[in-house]
């Protein structure tokens, strides 16, 4: 068959941008396609961009490498069609400075992670921008105040629902492990979840740079674009967060609540803190406040149900006894290989 490999990376811009470019591939065999999309992606060549235009490299010194290291169907082309998330490499095959899944990599080889089972479910918010603003504010002034948005339905107070949902179609047709989607307390703001049972680090994380960039393609088709912004409007408007659902075996087990708790403990460290914060995007004190649900960015605390708080144990697991934690820190712009990484470098390590 002749293959369309849509190759996917991360740029140097701050915060990030995504990239993509097609790679035609002739002969390619059912066999290697199949055993592709069952994740071994050897045959997939590694490929190259010019990372002058990316902010990744001199003029003088242009070229980057793209390493594939996950793929699956691209729902928005063909069945011979498939999307490609890559590593970037420096021209002589060391890790671009860009690249933070190689750290993730490193850290989960390193302290044999594998063992712990850690299983990661992240929400990702963003907001949809129409004409250079939020999709459902008018050109002129504000809509009505929050309140009548979150989890809505009507043309009056749900803007962008289509793009939301045909969003989640793709992602299931990828087989990204999409858990829900819900409309957002801002207006053209929403929210869709990633991971969850048996989806470790890596694959949360592949699987979300993948799905942000279905998101891109799939409001491009509407001409509009979305955005990731922590901090989409100033002033009483609720900012796009990643929060980030987290658990690992003994956390599930029985007696679980326990080693939740001392993780807590760890993560609110001021070491910590500080080393978390600088791994959870940009606009960090414009999002966390300590309104709109927040817990400003300058406090810590951790609590059962505590929408307030940084880190919420969720109220069913508190009953349980056992499950996971619910760090409500990293913003919609965060990376996730980052994000995972310092929380198991913090609560595993
Ligand atoms: P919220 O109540 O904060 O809005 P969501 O339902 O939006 O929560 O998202 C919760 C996410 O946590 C889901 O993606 C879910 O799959 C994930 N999740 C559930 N159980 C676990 C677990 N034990 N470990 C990690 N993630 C989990
Ligand atoms: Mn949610
Ligand atoms: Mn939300
Ligand atoms: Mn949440």
């Amino acid at each position: 068959m002749i293959l369309k490999a849509e190759y996917v990376w991360i740029d140097g811009h701050e915060p990030w941008g995504l990239r993509s470019k097609v790679k035609v591939i002739s002969n390619f065999s059912n066999a290697d396609l199949d055993s592709v999309l069952s994740g071994d992606v050897s045959s997939l060549p590694e490929w190259g961009f010019d990372g002058s235009s990316t902010l990744q490299a001199d003029g003088d010194d242009s070229d980057c490498l793209l390493k594939p290291v996950y793929a699956t169907r691209d729902p928005l082309r063909d069945e011979n069609s498939i999307l490609v998330m890559c590593e970037v490499l420096n021209a002589d095959g060391s890790v671009h400075a860009t690249n933070k899944r190689a750290a993730l990599d490193g850290l989960i080889a390193g302290h044999s992670l594998d063992q712990l089972d850690p299983w990661f479910g992240i929400e990702q918010e963003f907001t949809i921008i129409d004409d250079g603003r939020p999709l459902g504010f008018p050109a002129n002034g504000y809509p009505a105040p929050q309140g009548m948005y979150y989890c809505s339905a009507g043309g009056d107070r749900a803007f962008g629902r289509e793009i939301s949902d045909d969003h989640m179609e793709a992602c299931i047709e990828a087989g990204i492990a999409i858990t829900g989607t819900n409309a957002e307390v801002m207006p053209g703001q929403w929210e869709y979840q990633v991971g969850g049972p048996g989806i470790g680090a890596k694959l949360v994380s592949d699987q979300l740079w993948i799905s942000r960039w279905l998101l891109l393609k799939i409001a491009e088709a509407y001409g509009m674009t979305v955005t990731f912004d922590a901090k989409p409007m100033l002033g009483d408007w609720n900012g796009a967060g990643a929060h980030t659902n987290f658990s690992t075996n003994t956390m599930r087990a029985d007696g679980g609540m326990k080693v939740i708790e001392e993780a807590c403990e760890k993560l609110g460290t001021q070491e910590a803190r500080d080393r978390h914060l600088a791994a959870y995007g940009t606009g960090t004190e414009l999002r966390l406040t300590g309104a709109h649900e927040t817990c400003s960015w300058d406090e810590y605390k951790y609590g059962i149900a505590d929408r307030t708080a940084s880190i919420r144990i969720p109220r069913g697991v508190a009953n349980d006894g056992k499950g996971y934690l619910e760090d409500r820190r990293p913003n919609a712009n965060c990376d996730p290989y980052e994000v995972t990484r310092v929380l198991l470098e913090t609560c595993c390590t």
